[in-house]
């Protein structure tokens, strides 16, 4: 077994940046990083190096908490010695003795330092083999042992640990999610925090015609999970006036212009919040009305642009990552809007469209029911 005294925390597309970005990224992501490390009250130091962040802690949580901190690729509970080939070998010779593989792999790595990846291999390699017995098998060995050799120190560890990717929450400007309890929502505005967005939530409460306001508020809860200590602002704004409007004068129209309204509004919430875009749980075809052609006139003419990160995922697709990050259970598939007529239109003439907007004056109402917006942080 390692005794671990680090956790090597590894990242992507952070180490890409032209050097100022990478700097202020990696500031960012260890910064993230520890926030999580001490609302779990766990003791740490925390050191960057070369495409590195190391966390000096012996408690084996850190290394599941860093896996899930945006921006992390990987993390692996790992055992310091000095970088001596005698010093490498008598620590993996005894993490190997005391889990007796059947047959190992040395995966040595060298950054800096006198000794090459083939020596070490080699040395470690016959260590190991002399202590256990077992035979070496690169391609499908029971265990694998990394070693990793820098100028200053030789990290050992044999467990890789997934992270999320993606970029550190905060290195990009907010996003405003528009959430309807169902399960596809809350996924599309994680996507967007793992490309460095922080989240904010808007749920348009159309009670009588709908009500998931607490499966909003449960995902909202999830979601701040993922946060890293940034709060969550959930908005809510009642649209029921709006719906009820519209489907007095088009009612084959409802679902489009339901959707311009709501646009309307979240265009407005996205400059009160100082927020860069609109995103939506959008998958192409999933449910009639989410088709090019309806896409395109709900969207025409919109200030805030509007982002679909779901937009080409199959259902599975969503679900499974649902599942991983943990807001699948709080949400249900969302019970149809009793507003949506027996016969929308699935392909909007957008001449139409624009023309009853202006009719009803949906513009005017956006605003005003902004104004209505009621804000819970989460
Ligand atoms: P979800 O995508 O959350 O599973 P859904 O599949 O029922 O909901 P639709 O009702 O077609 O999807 O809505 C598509 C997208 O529109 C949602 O993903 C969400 O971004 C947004 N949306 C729908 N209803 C609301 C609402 N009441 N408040 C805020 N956003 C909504
Ligand atoms: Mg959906």
């Amino acid at each position: 077994m390692i005794s671990q005294d680090v956790v090597l925390v590894r990242y992507g597309e952070i180490a890409l940046k032209d050097r100022w970005t990478r700097q202020s990224w990696e500031r960012i992501l260890a910064a993230n990083i520890a926030f999580d490390l001490k609302r779990a009250g766990l003791e740490h130091r925390i050191s960057r190096s070369e495409g590195r962040i190391f966390i000096h802690t012996t408690d084996p949580r850190a290394t599941q908490i860093a896996a899930r901190v945006f921006g992390v690729v990987s993390a692996s509970p790992a055992q310091t010695v000095a970088p001596e080939l005698d010093q490498i070998s008598g620590a993996a010779a005894e993490i190997a003795s005391f889990i007796r593989p059947s047959s190992f792999a040395i995966r040595p790595r060298r950054s800096g330092g006198k000794i090459s990846s083939e020596e070490i291999g080699r040395a470690v390699g016959d260590a190991v083999r002399l202590s256990t017995g077992s035979t070496v098998n690169l391609d499908h060995p029971d265990l694998e042992i990394f070693i990793e050799a820098r100028g200053d120190a030789a990290y050992i560890f044999t467990d890789i640990t997934r992270g999320p990717g993606g970029l550190p929450l905060g290195s990009q400007q907010k996003m405003l999610t528009l959430i309807s309890g169902g399960i596809d929502s809350p996924v599309a505005a994680w996507m967007m925090m793992k490309r460095g967005c922080p989240a904010v939530l808007l749920h348009f409460d159309s009670r009588p015609f709908a009500d998931s306001v607490r499966q909003c508020l449960r995902s909202a809860e999830v979601l701040s999970q993922w946060s890293s200590g940034r709060k969550i602002d959930f908005i809510q704004v009642p649209i029921s006036r709006g719906i009820e409007k519209i489907a007095a004068h088009h009612p084959r129209a409802t679902c489009v212009l339901c959707r311009r309204l709501m646009y309307r509004i979240a265009s407005e919430v996205v400059k009160i919040q100082g927020a860069m875009g609109i995103v939506t749980g959008y998958s192409l075809g999933q449910v009639a009305s989410q088709t090019p052609e309806n896409i395109m006139a709900e969207q025409a003419g919109m200030d805030a642009p509007i982002y679909h990160p779901l937009i080409a995922m199959d259902k599975a697709e969503i679900i499974e990552i649902a599942r991983r990050i943990g807001t699948y259970e709080v949400t249900e598939e969302t019970k149809s809007c009793t507003a949506v007529p027996r016969k929308p239109i699935t392909r909007a003439k957008l001449d139409q469209v624009l023309a009853w907007e202006d009719e009803l004056g949906l513009r005017e109402m956006a605003l005003s029911l902004a104004q209505e917006m009621s804000i819970t942080r989460i």
